[in-house]
């Protein structure tokens, strides 16, 4: 209900850019104003003298449709000249020339009614008093009083209605087939927590093996809800400008990606259907190539700025991993550079593909405690991920998170060589039974443990225990590190100073990850560590708005075709003064260090926890 009252018809995501926001807003809210318009015209064409019971006599509707009318044509004025003179790039690709029909056919609606009320006030044929409708009532000084206004005012009328009806007529063979499913799709938009994907049930009882379902292959995998997406979409291009891959100039456009796929159910569907009703085979040609390639669905990072930016709640993640789920599950087709990752997580259970017993190598000198089967749990779980276990640079920000929990008196543990993989790299590429088994085995060890609280460094991790295990009868209260730290820190468990690592004058500016921000909304915690530990400075791009560093949806073991996402990354951080990078997520950390180094950019690249430690802590 929410989302359908603010999305729908307060319009907010499309008012967070004002300008084309409003041309909009005036158009579809001068369209709700103007329903009744249409009963009272169909009524007028039977009979001049009879209109609406009630509302057709009231003089506040007649204003109310003479601002609204005159809205909708300052609208189509705007959409015109966006569309014509300023030309954005987000509409590359979108059907422009139906467009502009559309356009044309909205004002030539909105003109009839105008001109055909002007005509009843010149033929003293209101209901209300002409001062109600002051446009219109200028309007009818056009008109005279004799024949030739009473045939127009008929002219006018069935020119209007007959406007109407043939755009309703084509509505669903055009792209404004949204104005009829775009509040559905708002209404069947998801609820649920925005990182976690719908998992493929393989053990579901009385399914047959031909009916299960291994993601989207072709036109008949798509759920009804991918099928109204494609229904849904206005092809504003909102998504597409929000993208990191198509901003770095890959092949993956997620409008693109959508209207490549209504084309597939307009053209395959009906064929579908058919074949099923007459009871013969129909194959209908694969989504990859015959929608996208295989270089759009393998360029996507799952950052979900798409899903967000949507004004009509299109859920392009979910598509994205649907395809990716077939294409690597069925037919063994993805980026070779991948396949290293996928064994290593099915077979030593981390992606690097090292052994599980040097897991807590780094956490050995610090003393941490290394539960074993049958101790007794600790307060917090502390889940170190694959990344901070086996990376050089991520391990920094776990010491630092170690030594923190630690100062703070927390009584934390880690599982160590017990700890494996979420299986968020291999669900995020397509590969939803190695995932499944990842999970399945993670959480059983945590039952076993009798841990209830846990908290992950990485975002990714984060993600997965708090949104995904659920499913698979995994219920823990999850926190990221950073909340926990910002949580001591109110508490006092973390006393300010005296820290001899910090420098003393530190600019540091924060880079969100996709999976902490704009999948979980966690926003102030890791603000209220950085400005602890020096003076922040944002990006242009932050918060849930946050701009990827190029390592989600398994991106960070596949080769990055086009340009490089985290260096368009590290030099926005890098234009804002800062001399650090503060980060919250062992990928970002190796991604943008990486960016750093390749950039030549003067950044530092620290965790926001080793920065927190070294303001806080002796070294
Ligand atoms: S999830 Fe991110 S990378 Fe993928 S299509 Fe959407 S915006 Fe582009
Ligand atoms: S998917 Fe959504 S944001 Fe993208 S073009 Fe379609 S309506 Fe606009």
């Amino acid at each position: 209900m929410r989302n359908e009252l603010a999305d729908v018809l307060g319009q907010r995501k499309l008012l967070q850019r004002l300008g084309p926001g409003l041309v909009h807003a005036f158009i579809f809210w001068g369209f709700c104003v103007l329903l009744p318009t249409i009963v009272i015209a169909m009524i007028g064409v039977v009979d001049r003298h009879a209109t609406l019971p009630w509302l057709g006599h009231q003089g506040w509707y007649a204003l109310l449709v003479d601002v609204f009318a005159a809205l909708v044509l300052v609208g189509v004025a705007a959409a015109l000249f966006i569309r014509k003179v300023q030309r954005p790039r987000r509409f590359e690709g979108s059907h422009l020339r139906e467009a502009d029909l559309i356009l044309a056919w909205i004002a030539a609606i909105v003109t009839t009614l105008l001109l055909w009320h002007a005509s009843r006030i010149a033929l003293h044929l209101n209901e209300y008093s002409a001062g109600w409708a002051p446009i219109s009532h200028a309007l009818s000084h056009l008109f005279g009083t004799g024949a030739a206004t009473r045939a127009a005012e008929r002219i006018l009328v069935w020119a209007h209605v007959l406007a109407i009806v043939t755009f309703l007529a084509y509505l669903p063979h055009s792209k404004h087939l949204h104005i009829a499913t775009a509040a559905v799709n708002v209404w069947f938009g998801r609820t649920r927590a925005r990182g976690r994907l719908e998992p493929l049930r393989f053990d579901e009882e009385g399914v047959e093996d031909d009916q299960l379902r291994f993601g989207a292959g072709a036109v008949g995998d798509l759920t009804w809800k991918q099928m109204l997406d494609t229904f849904s979409c206005t092809e504003c291009g909102r998504c597409q400008d929000a993208c990191p891959a198509f901003a770095t100039g890959k092949a993956l456009s997620p409008k693109l990606l959508i209207m490549g796929l209504r084309d597939q159910v307009f053209e395959q569907g009906a064929k579908l259907i058919d074949a099923r009703r007459a009871g013969e085979p129909y194959e209908p040609p694969p989504l990859v190539p015959a929608a996208v390639t295989d270089e759009v669905v393998w360029d996507c990072v799952t950052c979900g700025a798409c899903v967000q930016a949507c004004p009509v709640s299109i859920e392009h993640v979910d598509h994205i991993v649907d395809l990716r789920r077939h294409l690597v599950m069925v037919e063994s087709r993805f980026p070779a550079e991948a396949e290293p990752m996928l064994r290593d997580v099915e077979r030593s259970s981390n992606p690097w593909g090292r052994a599980q017993s040097e897991r807590a190598d780094w956490a050995a000198e610090l003393g941490v405690r290394v539960l074993a089967p049958g101790d007794p749990p600790p307060e917090v779980l502390y889940w170190v991920g694959c990344a901070a276990s086996f990376d050089e640079r991520a391990r920094r920000g776990a010491e630092s998170t170690a030594k923190l929990l630690a100062a703070a008196g927390v009584d934390f543990a880690i599982l160590g060589p017990r700890e494996s993989c979420t299986g968020d790299p291999a669900r995020r590429m397509g590969n939803e039974y190695v995932f499944q088994e990842a999970a399945r085995r993670n959480v059983e060890t945590l039952g076993e443990s009798g841990v209830t609280k846990i908290v992950a460094s990485c975002p990714h991790c984060f993600n997965t225990l708090a949104n995904e295990y659920p499913d698979f009868g995994g219920d823990y209260e999850v926190l990221h590190h950073t909340e926990l730290l910002a949580q001591l820190l109110r508490d006092g468990r973390l006393a300010a100073g005296p820290g001899d690592g910090a420098p003393a004058e530190r600019k540091i500016t924060y880079h969100d990850s996709c999976y902490l921000a704009r999948h979980n909304d966690v926003l102030a915690q890791p603000r209220e560590l950085v400005a602890a530990a020096g003076t922040p400075v944002e990006m242009a791009r932050s918060g849930r708005s946050t701009f990827c560093c190029g390592a989600g949806g398994a991106h960070m073991w596949m080769e990055e075709r086009a340009g490089q996402i985290n260096e368009a990354r590290v030099h926005e951080a890098a234009a804002t003064g800062a001399d650090t990078l503060a980060v919250a997520c062992p990928f970002c950390t190796v991604m943008l260090d990486d960016g750093v180094q390749s950039t030549g950019e003067q950044l530092n690249v620290v965790d926001v926890a080793t920065l927190l430690a070294e303001t806080l802590l002796p070294s």
